[in-house]
């Protein structure tokens, strides 16, 4: 898979390159949520093919821009809460991509960003966040793990496999740490109960004894640091 850009007017799209054996024609989607193109290619298809392709699809390109809103859902001005600490996101016009200063809890932003350089950003606050709560959980039930990844998903909250491997959704930092370290907990303890039954949530409740709150705040809250 090969990476571009396409430029639109004043935009900038990334573009991802997928070259698919088995299609008959060059195809191209927008996927408006992480604001990025992905052109699949038949095999055999040549640079000059894509450029001309692209070319042609300005026009659909640029209907499909004005249906998303040009930047992202983090803008100057705004508070988000991160660990449970609120930032101050503010333009930084010297910036060239959004950064994190916890000493100040800003968030700062530059002049021209896209939701994927803020989730960038938030991905490795969740490793730095999260990864030590899992730990922690772990040593306490006397569990190894493989592998743990910080997972883009709008979906689940984490995950945890056979392989013994677990994937926690970065969107946990948006929750008040204690909710986040619940899903650590519940995911370490599947590598006990594989299952979600009595023993299973015995034990989360061992170590976490108000996880019924914790399980309802992701109830009511949960949708809404899904859309972030
Ligand atoms: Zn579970």
């Amino acid at each position: 898979m090969k990476a571009m850009e396409v430029v639109c007017g004043e935009r900038t799209i990334p573009l991802t390159y997928k070259p698919n054996p088995r299609s008959k024609r060059l195809s191209l989607r927008f996927s408006s949520k992480e604001a990025k193109l992905i052109l699949t290619t038949p095999p055999f298809t040549t640079d000059s093919q894509i450029k001309a392709f692209l070319q042609r699809c300005k026009p659909w390109l640029e209907s499909q821009l004005k249906k998303v809103p040009e930047s992202c859902s983090i803008q100057p001005g705004e508070h988000i809460s991160l660990y449970g600490t609120i930032f101050k996101c503010a333009l930084d016009p010297l910036r060239r991509k959004p950064a994190l200063c916890k000493i100040t809890q800003t968030l700062h932003l530059p002049p021209r960003y896209t939701q994927k350089d803020v989730y960038d950003v938030f991905k490795k606050v969740a490793m730095d966040f999260l990864i030590p709560l899992l730990e922690s959980a772990l040593r306490t039930l006397g569990q190894e793990i493989k592998k743990v990844t910080i997972r883009d998903t709008t979906s689940r909250w984490g995950s945890c496999s056979a392989r013994k491997t677990i994937s926690l959704n970065w969107r946990l930092i948006l929750a008040p740490p204690e909710v986040a370290e619940y899903v650590c907990i519940h995911e370490a303890v599947h590598l006990i109960h594989m299952n979600h039954s009595k023993d299973f949530w015995a034990t989360v409740g061992k170590l976490c004894p108000s996880y019924k709150s914790h399980r309802k705040w992701l109830k009511t809250n949960g949708q809404r640091l899904m859309r972030v």
